[in-house]
């Protein structure tokens, strides 16, 4: 059987018409999966009855359980999901002003990069997620919650150019006009900097928002708290990301997830201008959401000299943010979803 949500809509239009159907049909399968986000073949009524029949015996529509939803005290929803194979995930909605949302999705469960301050990062691997396990995240997500569009940030459990190919293909489905029709311009990848993936993916989806978690510039300190760094130097990753070609109007951005005394330093700020100054940036520090799950030695800096180090990089003309952490009461903020049902 064929996972119909894990195809491009060229990849359906070849299966059909080499099965003898018209290759317009593809495109009103395509619209009625992911504009009415249906559920079974027979609900595609623009079909044949026979025809239904068919597609029944070639493909099926992945479905999920869902297992948990809980709802924080401002507005985020988090999403505990049960995949086929018993494996769960996790996905949350957040409201954002002007009565936006933000769907953060997962494209591993569980994750290898072992970021020493991440909950994701402490479970370790399981196993990557397939394109449709992707897609079916933001599809239901939308549908339970009466949506028709939504931002999509590629910031849940797991590393996206871990599982390049499915990560890839997830995102030129959600941006497909007969897909879920969602712009480029309201997605973002956020990655700890896999080199060559990047390298990759300058060629196959040059304009898409990235985010960089940098938490901290200086290449040794970063080691200390991101495995990662030992085999792709953030020196590298930068280069790498110097000639991404970025929107217009757009900026990296850089996450900084601020840990007290190990990346909040006076040296820190240097190390983190001579880095922003080299791009087009803006950078979130994240306070660390302290919090029985992380259960490391790890202390978050103070609220007040986050500002003071904000104000300092902001006084030099750089656009930094501060993170406002949505659902940590649900274990849904950043650095939090390690599948444990709230
Ligand atoms: S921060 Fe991201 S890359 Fe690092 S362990 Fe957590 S999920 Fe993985």
């Amino acid at each position: 059987m064929i996972d119909i949500l894990s195809l491009e809509l060229g990849e359906l239009e070849e299966i059909l018409t080499s099965k003898g159907y018209e290759r317009y049909r593809a495109k009103q399968i395509f619209s009625f999966l992911y504009k009415q986000k249906v559920y079974d073949f027979d609900s595609i009524t623009v079909l044949k009855k026979e025809t239904r029949k068919e597609l029944k015996e070639e493909f099926f529509i992945y479905q999920f359980r869902v297992k948990s939803v809980a709802i924080g005290s401002d507005g985020a929803k988090k999403y505990l999901f049960e995949l086929m194979d018993g494996s769960l995930i996790e996905s949350v909605l957040i409201p954002m002003e002007r009565n936006r949302f933000t769907i953060c999705v997962s494209t591993q469960a569980g994750c290898r990069m072992g970021c020493k301050f991440c909950a994701t990062g402490r479970m370790g691997f399981k196993r990557n997620l397939t394109t449709s396990e992707i897609v079916e995240q933001v599809r239901f997500i939308l549908k339970d919650n009466g949506l028709k569009i939504a931002n999509v940030v590629y910031m849940g459990m797991g590393e996206p150019l871990d599982n390049y190919d499915n990560t890839v293909k997830s995102i030129r489905i959600l941006m497909d006009e007969y897909g879920l029709g969602i712009s480029k311009r309201r997605i973002t990848l956020s990655t700890c900097g896999i080199t060559p993936a990047l390298v990759r993916l300058k060629k196959d989806l040059p304009h898409i928002n990235l985010a960089l978690s940098l938490h901290s510039a200086i290449s040794e300190k970063r080691s200390l708290i991101m495995p990662v760094n030992k085999e792709y130097p953030i020196d590298e990753v930068l280069k790498v990301l110097k000639d991404f070609p970025i929107p217009r109007r757009k900026r990296i951005t850089f996450e900084y997830v601020m840990i007290k005394g190990l990346n909040d330093t006076k040296e820190d700020i240097r190390a983190l201008i001579r880095v922003m100054s080299r791009f087009k940036s803006k950078l979130n520090i994240i306070p660390l959401n302290k919090h029985d799950l992380i259960g490391t030695k790890f202390e978050p800096t103070p609220i007040e000299d986050i500002e003071k180090f904000a104000q300092t990089l902001r006084d030099r003309g750089f656009f930094v943010t501060i993170r406002k952490s949505k659902g940590s009461d649900i274990n849904a903020a950043c650095g939090m979803l390690a599948t444990r049902a709230s």
